[in-house]
């Protein structure tokens, strides 16, 4: 079993190019990054030393790596303002950041491929990459405070990714047993994402999971 963490929304970091097409102030806000994600990120990393791992360097705002590139919602509303002042602009933005999208994705596949094409030593039932993609969520949305210390997304009908969320969250509860640990919140396992597609791309032998922070921690 081989642990694949991943933080795609880490940056908020944006290319000279497109940065002038964002406010400023937006670009420090969960709109633009998942804040607090990549410090717990950089721990888990330090602390299960994987094999592999990776991060995003640019802002959702630029491209979003957990979308499918075909999903609208991949690229912010910001790319739709750019357009209708300077077409060229936006048109090469996106393409700048489609080859960043899909260097993401292909790096992250080919990690996968490669491990599953080595003989298995464990229970054949047992998935050989277990992907823990680390995010953060907005402690308050429109208005209402969601009431939720850390939330473990994943697919409930594959019996692997429930046995890893019960450890994960028997763990947490172990060391914290204050936190209020939630399946499926604030987000669906199973709705478009990097995980969403790995799963479809590789099937058993892959395990995806979210984990996602509460912000108030890192506030
Ligand atoms: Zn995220």
């Amino acid at each position: 079993m081989k642990l694949m963490p991943t933080c795609e929304h880490a940056s908020n970091r944006l290319p000279a190019a497109f940065k002038k097409a964002i406010p400023a102030d937006v670009q420090q806000t969960h709109r633009a990054y998942d804040i607090g994600a990549l410090q717990v990120f950089r721990k888990l990393v330090k602390f299960a030393k994987p094999e592999f791992h990776c991060e995003g360097n640019f802002s959702r705002l630029f491209v979003d790596l957990n979308r499918t590139i075909t999903n609208k919602s991949a690229f912010s509303k910001y790319y739709d303002e750019l357009e209708t002042r300077n077409k060229p602009a936006a048109e090469k933005a996106k393409a700048q950041a489609t080859k960043y999208w899909t260097e993401y994705r292909t790096a992250i596949e080919k990690f996968i491929a490669s491990s599953l094409s080595q003989p298995k030593r464990v229970a054949k039932s047992a998935p050989t990459i277990v992907h823990l993609g680390i995010h953060s969520f907005t402690p308050m949305l429109n208005g209402k405070v969601r009431n939720t210390d850390i939330g473990i997304l994943y697919d409930p009908s594959r019996p692997a990714e429930r046995q890893l969320a019960q450890v994960i969250k028997a763990e947490i509860k172990r060391l914290h047993p204050e936190m209020k640990v939630r399946f499926n919140y604030p987000y669906k396992g199973i709705s478009d994402g990097l995980t969403t597609a790995l799963r479809k791309k590789f099937g058993p032998q892959y395990a995806g999971l979210e984990i996602e922070i509460n912000q108030k921690f890192f506030l």
